[in-house]
């Protein structure tokens, strides 16, 4: 009789990437294919998902929120980055406003509050509770000119306004003066905890040396960061200035070179060339002169979806690729330019081609679940950029509106009308034409809840798919896949609905 080995046929394994991909001549996305379990040696906990996101940043969880202004600006940034990933802040909007958003982002000490609610004297409580109504925050600071950065001179919360009806009545009649604050330099989170418990008080103002107001600690954020699972590590930080890591995005127009300078001072450590379609004399330009003018910062070129573009940007010098066309969840570049590639396999070739110039690539769009994430790190991606999976939380742009019953966040692609509109074209547009063509569409997302509890549970999700094809890491994991020791099989329709909830008369889908 054969032996057991003998009766184990080569197909019975599944196949390499290289055999997959090769196979057939259709494009195939995360959703055809599926990984081959292999023996569990290890546990989940014990999965590093560190890796790199260029040639000189690592993150240690290798999430990308995504420069789209429905999705990253100074909250979302932060976030990201106190989680390990990092936020790459829009540009659509003027210079001004995006250097302010980096220049927040910077600032930002992890556990204080990112956007202190705050009042000049002269304000009135009509103006108070106003500002409480956008901003849900129920303390108030008074500075001297209603701006974070001018002297303290009170503090006004509930017990101090809610009992007052005469909306004219100025905040300096209603603000306490006596107020304790912490001065920045010894400004902690373990410090900021102690203070409330001893005082029982609810907030505690940062500030500089000459008492100008320059951050808050709040009881109920403090509580509310509690309450969220361990992000499980240090958040992202630069090596170059010691706070947070984070990145922005400019286009490839002369005026962007004016536009990163700023950037440049203002710190960001990444900057993404952003456009959709990356392989044109116009990004290689301009990584020419980001090369040439800001040779410290590291800079993602793309979009690319196939070889010969990996090949054009890596030679003109890109610290990271992003790789992805036409599979984004607001996208219709597909549909109407007729050009893009199934993310599965642009994301295998472009890291493929990537690694032999040692230029890690970060895989855009299409991810809608941890499952997503999870091949997209098997097939060579060092990182994975989410617009939807991060839209819709707490921590993106825009406010909550309830429609039919449902909470929900616009989400927006920078190449719909609506956001052409405000200014976004350059990523769509070759150059200054005059009939606008819509790439993407305009919508809503439901509330995602908060980033900073979404993220550590898509991460361990992760790390339980790497458990079951067995790697401890990512770098495990591409070493695995280039030895093609890591086999793959595609999708039928039926095994696809089958890997799919099915025959149920009624469930609830709950993640986490
Ligand atoms: P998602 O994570 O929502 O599936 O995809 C987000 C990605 O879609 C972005 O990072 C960006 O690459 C791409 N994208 C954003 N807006 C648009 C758009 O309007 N049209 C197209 N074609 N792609 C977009």
């Amino acid at each position: 009789m054969a032996s057991i080995e003998d009766a184990i046929e080569p197909w019975m394994g599944g196949s390499t990437a290289v055999q997959l991909f090769s196979s057939g001549t259709a494009t195939r996305t995360y959703d055809d294919l599926i990984v081959m379990p292999r023996e569990i040696t290890f546990g989940a906990h014990e999965v590093d998902l560190s890796s790199q996101l260029t040639k000189k940043i690592r993150l240690r969880t290798p999430l990308v929120s995504s420069p789209m202004d429905t999705v990253t600006e100074a909250a979302m940034a932060i976030a990201m980055a106190e989680v390990g990933g990092i936020g790459i802040i829009h540009y659509n909007c003027t210079v001004e406003e995006q250097v302010e958003q980096v220049r927040i982002a910077k600032a930002h000490i992890p556990g204080q509050v990112v956007f202190p609610a705050v009042l000049g004297p002269d304000s009135c409580l009509g103006d108070l509770l106003r500002l409480k109504e956008e901003t849900d925050e129920t303390a108030f600071c008074v500075t001297a000119d209603g701006k974070l950065g001018s002297k303290l001179l009170g503090l006004a919360t509930p017990a101090d306004y809610s009992l007052v009806s005469d909306a004219a009545t100025p905040v300096s009649e209603l603000m306490v003066r006596e107020v304790e604050s912490i001065n920045e330099g010894s400004a902690s989170v373990d410090g900021a905890l102690a203070f409330f418990q001893r005082t029982k008080r609810g907030c505690l103002p940062v500030v500089d040396g000459a008492g100008n107001l320059t951050g808050l600690f709040t009881r109920a954020a403090l509580v509310g960061r509690r309450a969220m699972p361990s992000p499980g590590g240090e958040p992202s930080r630069s090596a170059r200035d010691g706070r947070l890591l984070v990145g922005a995005s400019v286009g490839t127009r002369e005026s962007d070179k004016e536009r990163l300078r700023r950037l440049v001072a203002a710190g960001i450590d990444v900057v993404v060339l952003d456009s959709s379609q990356g392989w044109s004399r116009y990004q290689l330009e301009m990584l020419r002169h980001v090369k040439e003018a800001h040779p410290d910062l590291q800079v993602i070129a793309g979009n690319v979806v196939s070889a010969p573009q990996v090949v054009a940007l890596a030679r003109a010098g890109a610290d990271g690729l992003r790789v992805g066309m036409g599979s984004g969840s607001i996208c219709t570049t597909q549909e109407v330019c007729a050009v893009g590639r199934g993310q599965a396999e642009a994301v295998f070739e472009c890291a493929r081609v990537a690694a032999r110039f040692g230029v890690p690539v970060l895989a855009d769009g299409g991810v809608q679940n941890g499952g997503h994430i999870t091949k997209a790190l098997a097939l060579g991606a060092g990182t994975v950029m989410c617009g939807s999976l991060f839209a819709g939380t707490a921590e993106a742009p825009g406010r909550f509106v309830v429609v039919d019953g449902v909470r929900v966040k616009k989400y927006r692609g920078m190449g719909s009308l609506e956001a052409m509109t405000k200014g976004s074209e350059q990523r769509y547009l070759s150059d200054t034409q005059s009939l606008k063509i819509a790439q993407g569409v305009a919508g809503t997302v439901r509330d995602k809840g908060h980033v900073r509890r979404n993220v550590p549970f898509l991460a361990q999700a992760v790390r339980q798919g790497f458990q079951d094809f067995g790697c401890r890491s990512v770098a495990d994991a591409q070493a695995a896949l280039a030895a093609g020791e890591l086999r793959f099989r595609d999708r039928t329709g039926a095994a696809m609905v089958e890997g799919s909830i099915h025959d149920m008369h009624s469930y609830t889908k709950q993640a986490w």
